[in-house]
């Protein structure tokens, strides 16, 4: 268990640098842009998941990439933090989201 601290600390150590220098870069080099709820990337860079839930209103909490290697059931938070965050007055619109993510639009 002791031979295994060095390699989990460095782990840990390589995950803090790689947020904070998403986080730096994304001040500096891109702020105004939207940016995916998983990996903190841009649109200016990374292209957006667009899952519509009404013909005529969509969302995009994801990037494609990060879309791709998620399940229904793991993008849920994603999809629930966005609604949150965007539309705080309309809650009732989740079964149509939920209904959306779960059909894998
Ligand atoms: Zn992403």
């Amino acid at each position: 268990m002791k031979s295994f601290l060095p390699v989990i600390l460095t782990l840990i150590a390589f995950a803090l640098i790689y947020t904070l220098h998403r986080k730096v870069s994304n001040a500096l080099f891109h702020s105004g842009f939207g940016a995916c709820a998983k990996c903190e990337r841009t649109w200016d860079v990374d292209d957006e998941h667009v899952t519509w839930f009404k013909s005529n209103e969509g969302c995009f909490p994801l990037c494609q990439s990060c879309w791709a290697k998620l399940s229904p059931k793991t993008r849920w938070p994603y999809y629930r933090k966005w609604l949150q965050e965007n539309k705080p007055n309309n809650p009732e619109q989740w079964p149509e989201i939920e209904d959306a993510v779960a059909k894998g639009l």
